[in-house]
């Protein structure tokens, strides 16, 4: 009796120990340059470019301050401090350095819902029933920036390109493009240690996120 109470108040200390905390906060709290534009909170997004007749989408985000989970954003700490540090990359000069701009992290499965009615294809949209990891806090969409200048790196294709350029393995691009991809992923992966997903250059995951809750609130 004594054992299995020890062993039922033992568990979730356990899986904490695991996991680490499920807070969701702000990355700006730990990145002072980080850069955010959240685009689901602007009429500036892919999904308004759908074919779906006359839709009006609404903003899906009330405000533009970005939430995730705290391993995430400390791991981005790492990603970011790294990239401020590079002056010169691909023959070109960056005399601030480079810096991460996020589109989207934390994702209200209410969001989920409405993204995935308008483009139900599981390979750019996560199905809400089984939730995204942009859900858990444990997902985002980013790409790099010109520290000095504000101007985004080229990449492949913008936010939400539903096509397979959007692809890692997609090289039908010129050489600079490749080499910004390429420093994104190099830093995302070797430096944050987060996880790449395939059909989406901008897209990386914390390792593990799948056990954080899926939650539905809008940010502040
Ligand atoms: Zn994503």
């Amino acid at each position: 009796m004594n054992k299995i109470l020890f062993i039922v108040f033992l568990i979730p200390l356990i899986i904490n120990a695991q996991t680490g905390s499920d807070e969701l906060i702000n990355p700006k709290e730990l990145i002072h340059d980080l850069v955010v534009d959240l685009r689901y909170g602007t009429p500036d997004h892919k999904f308004l470019n759908l074919p779906n007749g006359d839709i009006q989408l609404p903003k899906f985000y009330t405000c533009n301050e970005s939430l995730m989970l705290l391993q995430l954003a400390e791991s981005l700490k790492l990603a970011q401090d790294s990239l401020r540090n590079i002056r010169e990359y691909d023959g070109r000069i960056f005399p601030r350095g480079i810096g991460i701009k996020i589109w989207d992290a934390y994702r209200p499965r209410a969001v989920q819902y409405l993204l995935f009615e308008i483009f139900p294809n599981p390979t750019y949209v996560a199905d809400p029933a089984s939730g995204s990891m942009h859900n858990r806090g444990g997902a985002v969409d980013l790409t790099l920036v010109d520290l000095e200048t504000g101007k985004e790196l080229e990449m492949p294709t913008l936010f939400d390109d539903f096509s397979q350029k959007s692809a890692h393995t997609y090289n039908d691009l010129a050489p600079h493009v490749i080499a910004n991809r390429k420093l994104l992923r190099d830093v995302m992966t070797n430096i944050a240690k987060l996880s790449i997903y395939s059909s989406e250059w901008w897209h990386y995951n914390l390792s593990g996120a799948s056990s954080f809750p899926l939650r539905d609130f809008q940010m502040k």
